[in-house]
């Protein structure tokens, strides 16, 4: 039994080690993408329920890996979020996502909202306001065609820096969303103080809305709240036409998910605002 147990361990040591040798190889792979230019955005159409629009999208990060193929951020976001690479990749995130809003506008179609995911350690990051800034400047959109998707832990690692971040944020005149919301067990205290534009319900609720009376019940007190604090919602992660209906009947403003698509090259997005589609 114990050179069985010994035997088990070595085993384990050495995929380990394997792990950790290959984390090293991604980090240096992944500092390497950014000069290469090997990362690139998808985008997920959001949609008015109000009138079935377009009305924004989200940036979503993947790796074109040259010997790994096409790669979901799952795969490479937590890394450069424990190396750091994080502040550089959401940085060039930002700038290509706004980038590519500028495009759009100027090709004179629909005017959308570009919602980008800002990482807890990215918005702890010091200098975050003045990157926004210097990059709304270069890509001379219009700032409140800029959304950044803050998550709870943001929110919960420091408070007053928190008002601090986002009143400057705000002095930009971005809007700000919390996203995932309703699964990071935070005081719903910072919901008055902070200067947030919308909620954005987590797929986790929204998987299960028909089926489960909990997450309906947790789906509907957001809605509600958002809207007594004169707040928007987005829901994420619709796929069926009963989450829909009952999103809509509960008065929910927006939905994202792959019932209306999934998300797409900027060629497909550009295309789907070209026709002017609708939900
Ligand atoms: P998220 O911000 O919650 O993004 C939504 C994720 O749900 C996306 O996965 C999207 O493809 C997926 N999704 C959208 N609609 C549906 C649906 O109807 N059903 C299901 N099952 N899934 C749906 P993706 O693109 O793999 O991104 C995963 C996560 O990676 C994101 O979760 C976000 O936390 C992170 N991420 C992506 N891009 C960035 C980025 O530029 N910066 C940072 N910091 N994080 C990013
Ligand atoms: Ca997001
Ligand atoms: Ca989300
Ligand atoms: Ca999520």
């Amino acid at each position: 039994v114990k050179a069985a147990g010994g035997g088990n361990f070595r085993f384990y040591a050495a995929e380990m080690n394997a792990s950790s040798l290959d984390r090293l190889d991604m980090t240096n792979d992944l500092r390497r993408a950014l000069e290469r230019d090997e990362l690139v955005l998808y985008y997920q159409p959001q949609l008015s329920l109000r009138n079935g629009d377009i009305i924004g999208c989200e940036a979503l990060v993947r790796w074109r890996h040259p010997r790994r193929g096409l790669l979901p951020p799952g795969q490479f976001i937590p890394l450069a979020e424990d190396t750091g690479l994080i502040v550089a990749v959401g940085e060039w995130v930002l700038r290509s996502a706004c980038l590519q809003n500028k495009a759009w506008q100027n090709a004179g179609l629909p005017i959308v909202t570009m919602s980008v995911n800002v990482s807890a350690h990215q918005f702890a990051s010091k200098n975050l306001v003045e990157r926004v800034a210097a990059i709304l400047q270069e890509s001379r959109i219009d700032p409140n065609t800029l959304e950044l998707e803050l998550t709870e832990s943001a929110v919960m690692s420091d408070a007053d820096e928190f008002v601090q971040a986002t009143d400057s944020l705000k002095g930009l005149h971005i809007s700000l969303a919390i996203d995932d919301f309703g699964t990071g067990f935070s005081s719903l205290s910072y919901l008055k103080r902070f200067a947030i534009d919308r909620l954005k319900i987590d797929i986790s609720f929204v998987r299960d809305i028909t089926q489960d009376p909990n997450s309906a019940s947790i789906a509907q007190a957001i809605i509600s709240m958002a809207h007594s604090l004169k707040l928007s919602v987005i829901a994420e992660g619709v796929e069926t036409e009963a989450q829909l209906n009952f999103l809509r009947k509960r008065g929910c403003d927006d939905i994202q998910g792959f019932y209306f698509s999934k998300p797409v090259p900027a060629a497909e997005f550009e295309q789907m605002l070209r026709e002017r589609r609708q939900l």
